[in-house]
């Protein structure tokens, strides 16, 4: 292993959209990155819908893939929020003068940020489930469930909100928590919705919640959030009812709303019902670092799907951690990327917190949020919510050595 006082080589532990933007990352600065994912493909298959930021597109564009997302997103111009009834709550987008979100499937943005990777160098071993690491203080060995290991200069825990590798660096560290729903989606094509001129509706029904956007086309996404008290079931009892029975179980929740969701349920082939599942939410992860090993992505700050962040921010973390790593030694260089992005990431987590507390309302905090939120949105002008999306990150500007370091 390298006696450079930099980094050289690194494993990324997880080939989801932090581990891709990390690799690509960190191929720009210069170290070796081999992707380690659990699964024996890439995640493309996994997941629905998901909005990119123009921050996460403006980090996307430091890492040179920006454009070939774009290709395949559709611009979001606003967020409309409609009550149960029809009646519009809130509609809001990013600021006057910053670039629109753009909606993109999951699957199709993690084959762009891999194939990108993979051009730039990046390797991916697929079947290497992390279990444990050892430290020699020049690097670090990672021990993977089928008994092989790995070894290099750092490691980057990219595992996702459920990390092993956090546990690793934190035997203490906070596990997520179940946020009293359940998630599915699916893509229809052909309905004949009107479209929603790019804009992504959602609506707070009587028993669930509903988000859809439909193109000029026909073709729809949704998701949906159905209420199921704690513990929340597990993925074996989601598995146990059928999509189609799923499918029955959200039309008969949905069935009182003024939405399209029974149009898009009785469109949706069971077959591509995705179930997400539980949803889950992350308490402050107070370590993110220590010796050769660090957190990025939801492992380290998982925001609520609500805050159409979690992607945006994996892809700001990978592009600063990268330049930290190129301008400093590896223990100041961890130092310095938590310093700079710790502050930014809980500031968003914290706006997005109270969403899904809203979707979950029973029916009087449903009359009492039917009430407030127009007038609570009013209140919100647009420019105060402009530091969010309009951050950019130098990658040309070098990274200065902090003066604190951890104990
Ligand atoms: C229902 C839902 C909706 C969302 N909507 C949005 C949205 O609209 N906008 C947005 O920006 N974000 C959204 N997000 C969040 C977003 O998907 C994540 O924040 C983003 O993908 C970053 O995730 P990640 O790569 O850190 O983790 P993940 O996507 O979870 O990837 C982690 C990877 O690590 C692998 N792995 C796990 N453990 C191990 C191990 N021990 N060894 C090796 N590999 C391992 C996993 O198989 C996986 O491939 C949503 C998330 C969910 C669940």
């Amino acid at each position: 292993m390298s006696q450079h006082p930099h980094t050289r080589t690194a494993l990324v532990i997880g080939g989801g959209i932090a581990g891709a933007c990390t690799a690509i990352a960190l191929h720009r600065a210069g170290i070796e990155a081999t992707v380690y994912e659990a699964y024996d493909s890439s995640a493309d298959g996994v997941g629905g819908s998901l909005s990119l930021a123009p921050n996460g597109l403006g980090a996307l564009d430091t890492l040179g893939v920006g454009d070939a997302v774009r290709a395949i997103g559709s611009p979001v111009p606003a967020i409309v929020l409609r009550s149960w009834n029809g009646r519009q709550l809130a509609e809001f987008g990013t600021p006057a003068g910053i670039a629109p979100m753009r909606l993109v499937w999951r699957a199709d943005l993690n084959r762009a940020l891999h194939d990108h990777a993979l051009r730039q160098g990046a390797a991916f071993a697929h079947g290497k489930r992390f279990v444990r690491a050892e430290e020699s203080g020049t690097g670090v060995t990672a021990h993977f469930a089928d008994g092989s290991s790995a070894g290099a200069d750092l490691l980057i825990g990219a595992d996702g909100i459920r990390s092993t590798v956090r546990t690793a660096i934190d035997p203490d560290a906070p596990q997520p928590q179940y946020a009293g729903l359940v998630s599915f989606g699916a893509r229809v094509s052909g309905s004949a919705l009107a479209p929603t001129n790019g804009k992504f509706l959602m609506s707070f029904g009587k028993r669930a919640f509903l988000g859809w956007h439909v193109d000029n086309d026909g073709t729809a996404v949704w998701f949906a959030n159905l209420p199921r008290p704690a513990p929340g079931p597990s993925t074996a009892e989601m598995r146990a009812t059928s999509p189609a029975q799923w499918l029955d179980i959200l039309a008969d929740a949905f069935a009182e709303d003024r939405n399209p969701a029974l149009e898009l349920l009785h469109g949706t082939d069971p077959e591509a019902l995705l179930i997400p599942g539980a949803m889950e939410s992350m308490p402050r992860v107070p370590v993110w670092h220590r010796g050769r090993m660090v957190l990025l992505g939801d492992a380290a700050h998982a925001a609520s799907s609500s805050s159409g962040q979690g992607a945006s921010l994996a892809a700001e973390s990978a592009v600063q951690l990268a330049r930290c790593l190129r301008d400093l030694p590896p223990e100041q260089a961890l130092t310095a990327y938590e310093e700079l992005r710790r502050p930014r990431v809980e500031r968003i987590i914290k706006a997005a917190a109270r969403t899904n507390s809203d979707k979950a309302a029973g029916p009087v905090g449903r009359v009492l949020r039917d009430a407030l939120m127009p007038l609570a949105m009013k209140l919100v002008k647009p420019e105060k919510t402009a530091w969010q999306y309009d951050y950019r990150i130098d990658w040309s500007e070098p990274v200065a050595a902090l003066s604190r370091t951890r104990g």
